[in-house]
């Protein structure tokens, strides 16, 4: 890998960094724990299933899209769906695999998907996510269910929702960005070694 690639890998881990520590010390949407907090918790509940480092990302930056927007935090409360899984797949695109920026786009598919396949899930679900599932479509229709099993990320989308649903654990511990910026690095990497512009490519052209 060229150590552009690299400066450019670290310089982008470190304004998304930089965006965590701007804005996610706001409350996770009517939960316990903030911004960061639940970024960290479904991170770590990722690393904890052998998640590779695309999926501990996934997990990591699923909500960037809360934090890319002007609306209040507690907007679901007064009927409004932010569409913060589209904002993250825009914010996360042109620096990320598609495997990356699938699960985070898919992630509240995922959770319309198992409350129509599974009505306990739909039960354990905290309060808040429940409200925002009404303002998301709510469950999904047979029809739904079907394209949603045959999309190519559908496994990684619902394996991250289920990270995202055990990341709200008022007071719960966890690394930080020490700990997380390397499987953010590599991730970045990864995606950049992947696209067909990368210096890796057209060296090999050359
Ligand atoms: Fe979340």
């Amino acid at each position: 890998m060229a150590s552009d690639q690299c400066d450019n890998a670290i310089e982008m881990a470190s304004q998304i960094i930089e965006l965590f520590h701007q804005k996610g010390d706001t409350a996770y949407g009517g939960e316990e724990v903030s911004q960061t907090e639940h970024a960290f918790q479904a991170a770590t509940a990722a690393e904890r299933d052998g998640a590779d480092c695309e999926l501990i990302v996934a997990a990591l930056l699923h909500d960037v899209g809360h934090l890319v927007h002007d609306l209040p935090e507690d907007c679901a409360e007064s009927g409004i769906d932010d569409h913060h899984q589209l904002l993250g797949e825009v914010f996360l695109k042109k620096h990320f695999s598609l495997r990356v920026t699938e699960a985070v786009r898919l992630h509240v598919a995922a959770k319309r998907y198992l409350c129509s396949c599974n009505p306990a899930y739909r039960e354990r679900l905290s309060a808040a996510s429940q409200t925002s599932l009404e303002l998301q479509g709510g469950i999904m229709t047979d029809e739904e269910v079907v394209q949603f099993e045959a999309g190519e990320f559908a496994r990684e989308a619902t394996e991250l929702r289920g990270w995202d649903d055990e990341a709200k654990i008022a007071g719960l511990e966890t690394k930080g960005w020490e700990h997380f910026c390397e499987p953010l690095v590599a991730a970045l990497q990864l995606a950049r070694d992947q696209s067909p512009g990368s210096g890796e490519i057209s060296e090999k052209q050359e």
